[in-house]
């Protein structure tokens, strides 16, 4: 069943969605050479709590953290652990946050040091299948719209796209109704409305599109354990123009 927000929800969701994106902004300052993961977790949950939410993934399904980071090969949910990122690697790192009983959920990949000149193409074109999906989220348009803007435009670079993991509606809870596959029909699935929020997140893999879990139950990795990238935004279906409720903004500001 899907929930369409009132007004005063997607104030809420918003909110939420802001402190996600700051919290973005805090673990961007600190991604380099030598850090653990485990160090952006601990790090990411105490900002979201000092600045009054609550961690989204910590504890849900029984997940151990609050921050998803997932290196290299791992598409997502990988569990933060202390290795030590690497120059060349690249971090996916997925960040929910419950405020005023309303989620937020971005993710965003980053370059750890000095990152082959491949690689930084598919994550620019990752992010930019992003932006494609988030076009085409307009009342009117059908989620088939979404899912085909994407895939049509990554398709063109020879990447795989995952099919297994999609996007979700967001809300009063993390995963709501319906799903967003990153790939779709055009003019197929349910019509776009005002009020419906979801989270977009294509997961783009530099080779093939299989994917397997890792014997952790959680870390999701590509088969033939190439790259994959991960960009998300919480947004909302309006009627010209979706708005996207959480932000790359201040990352970006900070990496650039
Ligand atoms: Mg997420
Ligand atoms: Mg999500």
């Amino acid at each position: 069943m899907i929930f369409y927000k009132s007004e005063e929800e997607i104030d809420l969701i918003r909110e939420s969605s802001l402190l996600v994106a700051k919290t973005h902004a805090e673990i961007s300052k600190l991604i380099k050479p030598g850090v653990t993961t485990l160090y952006l977790d601990r790090i990411a949950e105490e900002f979201i709590r000092d600045n009054g939410g609550i961690p989204a993934f910590k504890g849900y399904g029984g997940f151990p953290n609050s921050l998803c980071t997932s290196v290299n090969s791992h598409v997502v949910h990988g569990i933060p652990n202390d290795n030590n990122l690497i120059n060349g690697d690249i971090i996916s790192v997925d960040c929910g946050v419950l405020m005023n009983g309303y989620f937020g959920d971005s993710a965003y990949t980053y370059c750890v040091g000095n990152v082959s000149e491949e690689i930084k193409k598919l994550l620019e074109v990752t992010k930019e299948s992003l932006n494609k999906g988030i076009e085409k989220a307009i009342v009117g348009n059908r989620l088939g719209d979404v899912g085909f803007a994407i895939n049509n435009y990554v398709s063109q670079y020879g990447y795989g796209v995952v099919r297994e993991m999609v996007g979700h509606g967001i809300g009063r809870s993390l995963h709501e109704d319906p799903q967003v596959p990153n790939y779709g029909r055009r003019g197929s699935g349910i019509k776009l409305k005002e009020g419906l929020v979801i989270a977009i997140e294509p997961m783009i893999n530099l080779g093939s599109s299989k994917i397997e879990q890792l014997s952790d139950g959680w870390t999701i990795r590509t088969v033939d354990k190439k790259c994959s990238a991960h960009f998300e935004h919480t947004i909302v279906v309006r009627a010209h123009k979706a708005e996207v409720l959480t932000s790359f903004k201040e990352i970006e500001n900070i990496l650039n």
